[in-house]
């Protein structure tokens, strides 16, 4: 046998595998629903919204520090101005600051096209002033669920991708929850998907979701799950 066909035989299985990793998971990519489930590696996006808050986020942070892994921030402008400080230090630690809005009330964002890509513009002005550069990753308030196809259109026209979710903290539905609720509406919601996109949030009233985070992570760890940023 030729002795030089093992090794050409690994090169080509290395070749493989490069070539699986940069075309089956692209770093970024607007979420499916159906091609989430049909990749056989575990990934995890973990997402936080509706911050930054002096009180949560600087906990939160701590804890994804600690636990060394990534995270995305989906962040409201008119809370980041004046908040400056926590977009730098989510951006230092290597997560990805996005837009979610800058006012987040639905009747004026919602209200036309052109309204949309303002209030996402808007939003863009502080994470470019901290991190010099325009974020083209967008979570629609409430879910790309509940708008209508025209403002969709208008947010892919832009160049932006939007993210949506497929398994949650249920931290917004939940009256005041406990530390438990939350670790198990995380870890149920997100049972048979091998590409986990985790909602949670980072508001001032969410300080049980970063009391129920490091459970949350350790669980993903051990069931052998990578964690990945948009
Ligand atoms: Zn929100």
């Amino acid at each position: 046998m030729n002795r030089k066909l093992p090794a050409l035989f690994a090169a080509l299985v290395m070749l493989a595998l490069i070539l699986w990793q940069f075309t089956a998971h692209p770093a970024v990519s607007t979420f499916s629903f159906a091609k989430a489930d049909d990749g056989a590696r575990k990934e995890i996006y973990l997402t936080f919204d509706d911050g930054p808050s002096d009180r949560v986020t600087p906990r939160i942070l701590d804890i994804l520090r600690e636990e060394d892994v990534c995270a995305t921030f989906f962040i409201v402008g008119q809370r980041a101005e004046s908040r400056k400080y926590l977009i730098r230090r989510e951006f230092d630690e290597g997560h990805t600051v996005a837009v979610h809005s800058y006012s987040h009330v639905y009747d004026e964002i919602y209200n036309s096209p052109e309204s949309l890509i303002q209030d996402i513009e808007k939003c863009n002005k502080p994470i470019h002033e901290v991190t010099g550069s325009y974020s083209d990753v967008y979570r629609f308030p409430g879910g790309s669920f509940m708008v209508g196809k025209n403002l969709k259109e208008a947010v892919n026209k832009s160049g932006i991708t939007y993210v949506d979710w497929n398994a949650s903290f249920c931290d917004a539905e939940l009256d005041s929850p406990t530390e438990k609720q939350l670790f198990d509406a995380a870890i149920k919601t997100a049972q048979g998907h091998s590409r986990v996109v985790m909602l949670a949030h980072d508001s001032t009233d969410r300080s049980t979701t970063a009391d129920a985070l490091r459970g949350v992570i350790r669980h993903f760890k051990e069931k052998g799950f990578v964690f990945r940023k948009f």
